[in-house]
């Protein structure tokens, strides 16, 4: 094994499940209510996350009621399946969200 394959193992899926504080949704052509992100960690996961548009911490931060809740929080468990398809879904293969 050399360093070119150490990007293709153990590679996992999160979701990221998008909350509506306010009853509004964030929605354009890259995020989604449901947000599926392929990578080797959660961390890593939150991070590409953030590349898009997601946002963590949102009242804390002044952007979503407190009332409501985060918009969107942090990936910790990869999942155990992805989605085929479905209405309001976006998927991200590892590698397909460039900074
Ligand atoms: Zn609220």
């Amino acid at each position: 094994m050399n360093d070119n394959n150490v990007c293709c193992v153990n590679l996992k899926w999160y979701h990221f499940n998008q909350n509506n504080p306010g009853g509004s949704w964030d929605i354009d052509d890259k995020i989604d209510k449901n947000v599926f992100i392929q990578a080797h960690s959660h961390y890593e996961a939150n991070g590409l996350a953030q590349d898009i548009g997601i946002y963590f911490d949102g009242v804390e931060n002044g952007l979503d009621c407190r009332c409501c809740g985060n918009r969107w929080t942090h990936a910790y468990d990869e999942i155990d399946y992805l989605p085929l398809n479905g209405i309001n879904v976006k998927i991200y293969p590892y590698g397909s969200i460039k900074n």
